[in-house]
C-alpha cells in the first residue's frame, strides 16, 4: 500500500479507538483534501508536505481531541500555504472546522521577535486571547511539536529562531495549559538547538551512566512495589531520569556538574484515590530518609495549572537522593495532557462536578455553566476568555502593547508617549488608514502617524478613548494648552450651575467670602477653578457644592436645618444612650451595616488596623468623639488583655446588619519570592477576581522576598476568601494575609 495512506489509515485506526462513533468517511475526506490541496509541495526533508498535517493530527490524536479537531489538524495549513479558503472548508466540513483552521492560521501570521520577558509574558498572553477556541491553541502547540521534532532540516538560522520562539513562547503556552509531556518535548527539542554543545554533553554523559541508571532506577522501582504490595496498596511505580533541559538548567543556576545535581531521578507511584496517596506517601517516608522541607502538597494546593500530585525528596540506602511523585490516574492524566485531559474526562463522564478544584477559572466557570449540555456543545462553546478584559497589539517594530479591551488608536498612541499621542494626525491597522474610533483587535499591527503642526487631541477624544492613561494626558494637554479656552468654558460652566442652585456669582465672590471659597475648592484664585472645571480636572456641580457648602458654614445662606445638619462631626462625642443627630451622609445602621448594641443612630467607622468585611465576627470601642470604631474580634488592638480597665464600658458589643454597603474596604498583605511581573500577575488576578482596588504597591526585599500590599474593596468575607485563595495560586507567592493589627 502506499505508505501515506498507509499513515492514514493508522491516524484513522488511533482516533477510532477512542471515538466509537466516527465518521470514516468524513475524516478521510478531510485527508484527500488536504492531501489534494498540498499536492506537489515538499518539506524541507523532502518528503510530501501531506505528511506533516498526518503527523500534526496524530499528535492531536495522542491527546485525544473531538474530530473536529483532527480534521482541523489535517487542514491546519491549507489556508496559508495553499488555493483553499475558509469558505470553501466550510462548506465542505462544517463552520466549526473552518473557524479551528482560520484560528490556527492566524496564530502561525503573528510575527514574532525576541524581546524582553515582559513582552513574552504578553505575546503569550496575545496568542491565547487570539486562540478564542482552546483547541486552537493545541492544534497550534502540536503543530509547533512537529515542526520541531523535523527542525534538523532547517538552516541553522532558522533552527535558532524558532528554538528560541518554542522555548520562550510555546513551552510555557504548554505548561500554562498543564501539558507537561508535551512541554518537556519542546523544551528538550529546543535546547538542542540554543545550546547544542551543553545539550550534547548531558545526553552523552547520560548515556554513558545509563546502565548504572537503568540499575538504580530498577532497584528502588522494586523496592517500593514490593513494600506497598504487601501493605496491600494496587498501584503503579514507575521510575525515569529527570528530562534534559531541566537537568541542565539546574546544572545552570546551581553551577553543579552533572553528578552533583541533586535530584537527578524522579519516581512515580499512580493509585486509585486520594487516600491512597497519603498512604503511600507514609511508606515511602517509612522506607527511606525524608530531605527537610521538599515536601509539597499540590493536592491539597493544586498549581493554578490544574497539576495535583504529592512531592517529596527521600535519601535511599546508596545515600542518592530522588523525588517522588505520588498522584491518582485522574491527576495523572491532568498532569500529562492538562486542559486536554480534562474535557476528555468531561466527554466520558458528563455528570461529573469538576467546580470544587482550583483549576484555570474559565475551565472552572465553563464547566460550571455547562453542566447541563451535552459534551459535543461544551467543547464547541469551550472558548479562551482568560483575557478578555484586555488586548494585545503590535508596533510596527514588533513591540506587543497590552490595552484594555475596546481600546482605539488613541489609546494606543497615548501609551506610546504623550508627545505621539498629541501629534497624532492619522492611525494605519494592518497598513490600511482607520478612524479613530477603530476598536483594536488582538494582533493588530498599529501604526500612528504624527505631524509637528498637529492642532493636539479634540475633546472628543475623551470619549473614544478607553484607557486612563490616555484620558489623564488628554486632559494634561488641555490644561497645559488651552488654558484661556479653558477659563472661559469653566466659567461659563460654573456660573451657570450657581444659577441653578440660586446662589450669585457676586454672593461668591463678595470680598469677605472669597478666600474661604477658594480655600474650600482648594485654588489659587477664580481662574484657576475656572481653568479646572474647563479641562475636566473637576466638574462645576461637584465644585458648587462645595462653594454651597462653604457659605452654609459661614451663615451665608438661610437655612437652618441645613447647617445644623452640616456641624462639623469632631464636634460631637457620641456615648452609649446619645441621641446626637448622625452627620449627614452618616445616618445610621443602614449606611455602614453595622448595628451597635444599645445605640441607636451612631457613626461607625471600620478600624484601619484589621479593616473588617461582612462575615468577620467584629467589636466595637466607642471613641472620644468620632463614634463607633468596629475592629475585628480577632484584632491585637481589640483584644481582651489589651483593654484598659477604664475603657472597659467603651466596648460594646456590635454586629452586621441585614442591609450592608455594597463594598467594603480592606487590606491584604502578599508575600512572594521576588521576581519580575509579580505585580502584574498580582493586578491581573485582581481584575480577573473583578474586585475594586484601592491601593497596591509591592516593596522588594533584600533577601529575595517581596511584599505586596493592596487595599480591596469586597461584599463579604466569603467574597475575600476567595481572592485571598486566587492570590495564593500565583506563581512564587508563599503567603497571603489580611493586615491586622500593625
Ligand atoms: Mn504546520
Amino acid at each position: 500500500m502506499d505508505p501515506i495512506l498507509e499513515r492514514y489509515h493508522a491516524l484513522e485506526k488511533k482516533v477510532a479507538a477512542y471515538t466509537p462513533s466516527l465518521d470514516t468517511q468524513r475524516l478521510f475526506d478531510a485527508f484527500t483534501y488536504a492531501d489534494a490541496a498540498h499536492h506537489g509541495q515538499l518539506r524541507k526533508s523532502g518528503e510530501p508536505y501531506i505528511i506533516h498535517p498526518i503527523a500534526v493530527a496524530e499528535i492531536v490524536a495522542d491527546l485525544e481531541l473531538d474530530v473536529d479537531s483532527i480534521i482541523a489538524a489535517l487542514l491546519h495549513d491549507c489556508i496559508e500555504d495553499t488555493a483553499s479558503t475558509h469558505e470553501e472548508i466550510a462548506k465542505k466540513f462544517g463552520p466549526n472546522v473552518a473557524e479551528l483552521v482560520e484560528g490556527v492560521t492566524k496564530l502561525t501570521r503573528v510575527q514574532y521577535v525576541t524581546k524582553e520577558e515582559e513582552q513574552m509574558e504578553n505575546l503569550r498572553k496575545m496568542l491565547i486571547a487570539m486562540s478564542r477556541d482552546i483547541r486552537v491553541i493545541l492544534i497550534k502547540v502540536c503543530d509547533r511539536l512537529h515542526n520541531m521534532r523535523t527542525m534538523e532540516y532547517q538552516s541553522p538560522k532558522k533552527q535558532r529562531e524558532k528554538s528560541l520562539e518554542t522555548m520562550e513562547i510555546y513551552a510555557p503556552i504548554a505548561h500554562r495549559l498543564g501539558m507537561q509531556r508535551i512541554k518537556w518535548e519542546l523544551e528538550d527539542l529546543s535546547l538542542r538547538y540554543l545550546d547544542p554543545v551543553g545539550y550534547k554533553e548531558i545526553e552523552e554523559q547520560l548515556a554513558e551512566r545509563s546502565a548504572a541508571h537503568e540499575e538504580f532506577l530498577a532497584a528502588v522501582q522494586h523496592r517500593i512495589q514490593q513494600r506497598l504490595s504487601q501493605e496491600g496498596i494496587h498501584c503503579t511505580v514507575y521510575g525515569r531520569v529527570k528530562h534534559i533541559y531541566s537537568i541542565y538548567r539546574k546544572m545552570f543556576t546551581q553551577n553543579k556538574t552533572l553528578d552533583e545535581i541533586f535530584d537527578l531521578y524522579a519516581f512515580r507511584v499512580i493509585v486509585d484515590d486520594i487516600p491512597e496517596c497519603y498512604n503511600v506517601l507514609g511508606c515511602i517516608h517509612d522506607m527511606f530518609k525524608p530531605v527537610l522541607g521538599r515536601f509539597k502538597d499540590y493536592i491539597g494546593t493544586p498549581k493554578p495549572n490544574m497539576y495535583q500530585s504529592l512531592h517529596t525528596t527521600v535519601i535511599g540506602r546508596e545515600g542518592i537522593p530522588f523525588e517522588v511523585q505520588i498522584r491518582t490516574w485522574e491527576m495523572h492524566q491532568t498532569a500529562e495532557y492538562g486542559v486536554a485531559a480534562h474535557w476528555k474526562y468531561k466527554q466520558g463522564l458528563a455528570d461529573r462536578k469538576l467546580g470544587t478544584e482550583q483549576e484555570f477559572e474559565w475551565v472552572r466557570k465553563l464547566l460550571e455553566s455547562q453542566q447541563d449540555t451535552d459534551a459535543e456543545e461544551f467543547v464547541s462553546t469551550m472558548k479562551v476568555d482568560l483575557f478578555s478584559d484586555e488586548v494585545f497589539v503590535f508596533t510596527p517594530n514588533g513591540d506587543v502593547v497590552n490595552l484594555p479591551a475596546g481600546a482605539t488608536p488613541i489609546d494606543f498612541a497615548y501609551n506610546i508617549h504623550s508627545a505621539v499621542g498629541n501629534s497624532m494626525v492619522g492611525a494605519r491597522v494592518n497598513g490600511r488608514m482607520v478612524p479613530y474610533e477603530t476598536v483594536l483587535k488582538n494582533g493588530d499591527i498599529v501604526e500612528i502617524q504624527t505631524s509637528k503642526s498637529a492642532k493636539g487631541p479634540s475633546r472628543d477624544w475623551l470619549k473614544l478613548c478607553k484607557s486612563n492613561e490616555a484620558r489623564n494626558k488628554i486632559r494634561q494637554w488641555f490644561k497645559k494648552e488651552r488654558r484661556e479656552e479653558n477659563i472661559a468654558t469653566g466659567r461659563a460652566a460654573f456660573e451657570s450651575e450657581l444659577r441653578h442652585c440660586k446662589l450669585s456669582l457676586a454672593a461668591v465672590t463678595a470680598e469677605e467670602v472669597l478666600p474661604h471659597i477658594l480655600h474650600k475648592v482648594r485654588c489659587g484664585s477664580l481662574d484657576e477653578l475656572y481653568a479646572s472645571i474647563g479641562y475636566g480636572g473637576t466638574t462645576a456641580s461637584k465644585a458648587v457644592a462645595r462653594v454651597r457648602d462653604e457659605m452654609l458654614r459661614l451663615g451665608r445662606l438661610q437655612a437652618e436645618k441645613a447647617a445644623a445638619a452640616a456641624r462639623p462631626i469632631e464636634e460631637s462625642v457620641i456615648v452609649p444612650g446619645s441621641s446626637a443627630a448622625p452627620p449627614p451622609g452618616q445616618s445610621a445602621k443602614s449606611d455602614s451595616g453595622i448595628i451597635v448594641e444599645g445605640l441607636g443612630n451612631c457613626l461607625v467607622k471600620f478600624a484601619k488596623c484589621c479593616t473588617p468585611v461582612p462575615g468577620d465576627p467584629v467589636v466595637g470601642f466607642i471613641t472620644r468623639g468620632y463614634g463607633v470604631s468596629v475592629h475585628r474580634a480577632d484584632c491585637p488592638n481589640a483584644a481582651p488583655e489589651r483593654r484598659k480597665l477604664e475603657e472597659a464600658d467603651r466596648w460594646v458589643k456590635v454586629s452586621w446588619a441585614d442591609s450592608k454597603l455594597p463594598n467594603y474596604k480592606t487590606a491584604l498583605e502578599l508575600s512572594s519570592k521576588d521576581r519580575d511581573g509579580l505585580t502584574l500577575d498580582v493586578a491581573m488576578a485582581l481584575s480577573a477576581a473583578k474586585v475594586k482596588v484601592s491601593a497596591l504597591s509591592a516593596r522588594s526585599m533584600p533577601d529575595g522576598h517581596a511584599v505586596v500590599n493592596m487595599v480591596l474593596e469586597v461584599r463579604d468575607k466569603d467574597e475575600l476568601a476567595g481572592v485571598i485563595n486566587k492570590l495564593g495560586g500565583i506563581q512564587g507567592v508563599y503567603h497571603v494575609a489580611r493586615s491586622s493589627g500593625k
